[in-house]
């Protein structure tokens, strides 16, 4: 992060609450840093950057995102290096996403300059609240929601942009019991699964509810038209070790193009792995575990980095997949990209800011 002058006026909260904090039990969502970083969009133009105490906004009932769901998002993360410093991870495409999300949804785009002013200075007055414990770090929440009081349906003219952030610990999950989707579909082409639109999250809550009450921890998406090809796996990028090659969907209008799958096909690529983004049909992983060689099978996002997939069921049967810790690919690339965020390893991409 470059030291600049503090530029967008802020009003500071007298008493820190940091000391609700317990650094080495942080529950993933419930704790926001003190501050926020908060732009309104009126007349066609971004005004009045501030930062603010984090807390409650009023809003009236009619505000035109709460009804149409003109709503954006971003996650991110920053951690801290060995030397104490604030690291962020590749926040510039967060950004990107974020103004592709934006025009998906005809909202307006945000300038990278004052994306990466009120990134830096909100870091800078709650660089405290970035744990200092290895693998935990400071979640980043960048939205966008349509403010227009009205209800008719047309894009709003009015918007307002938000960061806040909230400590996250180390991800330890355990390996995850997947099942492949049947019937519902996230997405579909010509939609806005590529988009991280509120409204995609909300109305997968309901087929991923039902796959919970079936004893699995998350579904695998598949496409809209025929059931048949893989997409992703619950809101990660999902990848494949099948006969030693990293095998992966490719990013389409129906798949959100994930950072960490993107950072985890660049390492795989500079490790010397084959990389195939293809689509991937039910019926390859099937024969391709009933052969013994699906190796591995992971999720890929900002929240986990790689989840592993322990066990995939498709139709009536659980495809038990071979122990976490033998997995060599995924768990290099694991090792190999939390060096990179940390500052623990050469960044010749300049993905950390
Ligand atoms: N797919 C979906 C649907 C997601 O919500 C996310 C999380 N942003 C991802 C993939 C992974 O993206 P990233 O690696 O940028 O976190």
């Amino acid at each position: 992060m470059s030291i600049d002058m503090l530029t967008i006026p802020a009003q500071c909260v007298t008493e820190s609450r940091i000391q609700e904090l317990d650094y080495n039990n942080i529950e993933f969502g419930k704790i926001f840093s003190d501050h926020m970083f908060v732009v309104d969009y009126k007349d066609g133009a971004w005004q009045n950057p501030q930062i603010m105490p984090y807390g409650p906004m009023s809003l009236n009932p009619a505000t035109s995102a709460l009804h149409y769901g003109q709503a954006i998002f971003e996650g991110m993360k920053a951690y801290r290096d060995a030397n104490g410093d604030i690291l962020m991870f590749r926040p510039v495409d967060n950004l990107n996403r974020l103004n592709i999300s934006a025009e998906r949804m005809c909202m307006p785009a945000l300038p990278e300059d004052l994306f990466m002013q009120g990134l830096e200075q909100l870091l800078r007055l709650d660089a405290a609240w970035v744990p200092p414990t290895s693998g935990c770090a400071l979640y980043l929440r960048p939205f966008m929601f349509a403010t227009d009081d009205f209800i008719g349906v047309r894009p709003s003219a009015t918007y307002r942009f938000i960061i806040f952030s909230c400590p996250v610990g180390a991800y330890y999950g355990q390996a995850l019991k997947v099942a492949i989707e049947p019937q519902f579909v996230r997405s579909a082409e010509g939609g806005a699964g590529y988009a991280k639109a509120a409204g995609n999250y909300g109305a997968a809550l309901l087929p991923a509810r039902k796959m919970q009450d079936k004893g699995y921890h998350q579904l695998i998406w598949t496409d809209a038209k025929e059931h048949k090809y893989i997409e992703e796996s619950g809101t990660m990028n999902v990848m494949f070790v099948i006969d030693g090659k990293l095998i992966t969907p490719p990013v389409s209008t129906t798949i959100l193009k994930g950072i960490t799958r993107d950072s985890v096909l660049t390492l795989a690529r500079e490790l010397g792995y084959t990389v195939e983004e293809r689509k991937v049909a039910i019926t390859e992983l099937v024969e391709a575990h009933k052969a013994g060689k699906l190796q591995e099978a992971f999720g890929t996002g900002t929240a986990a980095t790689i989840a592993q997939i322990a066990t995939i069921h498709y139709d009536g049967t659980d495809m038990d997949l071979p122990a976490v810790e033998g997995r060599e690919i995924s768990n290099r690339l694991a090792t190999e990209l939390d060096k990179i965020k940390t500052g623990q390893a050469p960044d010749p991409l300049n993905w950390v800011q």
